[in-house]
């Protein structure tokens, strides 16, 4: 698929870290994902880095069309004011969706106040429920387990479906409410059992396991994941349930063509 092509779906990974050591010390760079889909530019989750490693990569903020964002946690929110003031071109142009959950307008927000009448319009994430970008549709389906109020999505593009597990403890409703050909999973620990509401490892295998994805690409790695060489688990894991499983790499760009 060629580059900017506006029938293609790609995604953009502007960083792998995750939670709080592996973003501080940016031994992985953050950023969140840059979702350009059939034409429809949505970035999802501005953790700190974001203006910096999306304008690295010539991707174009005043082309954005939403910010989606999971959770108010700083790893995924860090960015978010820098992002909408360059989506709305220093909010001479008012143009541009926000998606977020309540908590993050709400009492202590992450979301200026003064950058808000710069955007089209801000929609508040709820369970079950489903959004509309340009030609992309998307779903939360289940509210997460995680300290903060956390939605993974489900995006619809004309030719694709995928989904994007956001930071959650485990819990088996993850299993029966996403789906798609392609599963993106934030795997921040390495070893199940852990008193943290992340997923592990074993609880990342049996997502994959359940949802039978074409291809799933971990990230969001934290420090034990890392130090575990996420590429060596991703091929462990493509040979142990016989799904291809790909770590994400800082600046990867996959392109969706893959699972056709
Ligand atoms: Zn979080």
């Amino acid at each position: 698929m060629a580059e900017n092509s506006p029938s293609g779906d790609s995604i953009t990974f502007l960083g792998t870290a995750g939670a709080r050591i592996m973003v501080t010390s940016q031994i992985l760079a953050s950023g969140g994902l840059w979702l350009s889909l059939s034409g429809t530019e949505i970035l999802v989750d501005p953790g700190p880095g974001c203006i910096v490693h999306s304008t690295k990569r010539k991707l174009r903020a005043d082309k954005l069309s939403a910010i989606v964002l999971s959770h108010r946690h700083l790893d995924h929110s860090g960015d978010i004011n820098i992002m909408v003031e360059a989506m709305t071109q220093g909010g001479f142009k008012k143009r541009g969706w926000l998606f977020a959950p309540s908590d993050a307008l709400e009492d202590e927000p992450v979301i200026f106040s003064y950058l808000r009448n710069y955007l089209e319009g801000i929609e508040i994430l709820q369970e079950g429920k489903s959004y509309s970008v340009g030609n992309i549709s998307f779903t939360t389906p289940v509210r997460h387990i995680h300290s903060v109020e956390t939605y993974g999505m489900i995006f619809t593009t004309p030719q694709h479906t995928f989904s994007y597990i956001a930071d959650s403890r485990y819990f088996d409703g993850l299993c029966r409410s996403y789906g798609g050909e392609l599963l993106i999973i934030n795997v921040v620990r390495l070893e199940a059992g852990h008193p943290f509401d992340h997923l592990s490892v074993p609880e990342a295998k049996h997502i994959i396991t359940e949802l039978r994805p074409k291809v799933a690409i971990l990230t969001h790695f934290g420090m034990t994941v890392w130090r575990a060489k996420p590429w060596e688990i991703a091929e462990r894991l493509s040979q142990e349930i016989g799904i291809r499983v790909l770590a994400a790499r800082d600046g990867m760009k996959f392109d969706l063509s893959q699972l056709d």
